[in-house]
């Protein structure tokens, strides 16, 4: 098959007589119906849709929730414009890079970079967990993920979050900065290339958002050292010097405190902590049990 790599612009009435009519001339170029362009008299020209490699793709079973239907049985066809890497044409089809453990072309492992070839067949496979990390387990949680930020620091695992809406750019570039992964239900935020690792939470309940990253990354777990209000480093307190924070109830009813370094937030074994104590005792469980995520259609 012959290319000619610039006919793509020679379409319009506005690019005669400009750099590139120069062969054909644009006296001689004719447009069909059909957009396909040839030069009488000479061998065919492959334009626009003909050119373009046909790739045949098939997505893991688990990355099934990111793709359209059509993309969920088996191997489909797809024409990609023969330039853009294999990472961009998986990306462009709905699955975030963060989600793609393995990408096989012909059965050979290639990385995101490749740029596919006519008639080549390509599975792309999730990531295989535990996933391991260039660096320790830390994690920044987007606006929408609060109470799994919470949860994951009663586990004492460190994880950065802030109520406010700061914006896609500033949370990549936070993530970069402090290398955590950027955790998100946002495709277009773990889509960004700046972020030094993400993962998309695969489920809108705590519970099972909890259990899939935890399942994920296998982070070490260290309960009731970490402040849930603010991801500080918690110490012991004695209830004396504690006086002025407490209430009289909580003074008479409760002897074991602890305080946080970072914003002085004050916890005793109070109201809620069988409900704690229940969470916390699930993820230790877990964590000799691995589970898989609980998968939801992503936004
Ligand atoms: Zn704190």
């Amino acid at each position: 098959m012959r290319r000619h790599p610039a006919l793509g612009n020679q379409t319009g009435p506005g690019r005669r007589g400009g750099p590139a009519a120069a062969s054909p001339t644009a006296g001689e170029l004719l447009v069909s119906s059909a957009g396909m362009h040839w030069q009488r008299g000479a061998p065919r020209w492959h334009a626009g849709r003909v050119d373009r490699p046909e790739i045949g793709l098939e997505f893991a079973p688990d990355l099934h929730v990111f793709v359209p239907a059509a993309r969920r049985a088996g191997r489909s066809a797809v024409r990609t414009d023969g330039s853009s890497s294999l990472g961009h044409v998986v990306e462009s089809l709905g699955v975030p890079l963060t989600e793609v453990g393995t990408l096989l072309v012909d059965g050979r492992e290639t990385g995101p970079g490749h740029v596919p070839a006519d008639r080549e067949q390509v599975s792309v496979l999730g990531v295989r967990r535990p996933q391991s990390l260039p660096g320790p387990a830390r994690f920044l949680l987007d606006v929408h993920l609060g109470t799994l930020a919470r949860r994951l620091r009663l586990l004492g695992v460190d994880a950065a979050y802030e109520n406010l809406d700061i914006g896609d750019p500033a949370l990549a570039a936070r993530s970069a900065a402090e290398q955590r992964v950027m955790l998100s239900r946002d495709r277009g935020l773990l889509r960004r290339r700046e972020i030094w690792a993400g993962a998309y939470v695969y489920s809108h309940r705590p519970d099972e958002q909890l259990k899939d990253v935890l399942s994920r990354f296998a982070p070490p777990l260290d309960p009731w050292t970490r402040c849930t209000a603010c991801n500080g480093g918690l110490r012991a307190a004695d209830k004396e010097s504690l006086h002025d924070r407490l209430h009289d109830g909580t003074q008479r009813s409760f002897d074991v405190y602890a305080q946080c370094e970072d914003c002085g937030q004050v916890y005793w074994r109070g109201a809620h902590h069988a409900h704690l104590e229940a969470i916390v005792a699930e993820a230790l469980r877990d964590q000799l049990r691995p589970v898989g995520p609980s998968v939801e259609r992503p936004r």
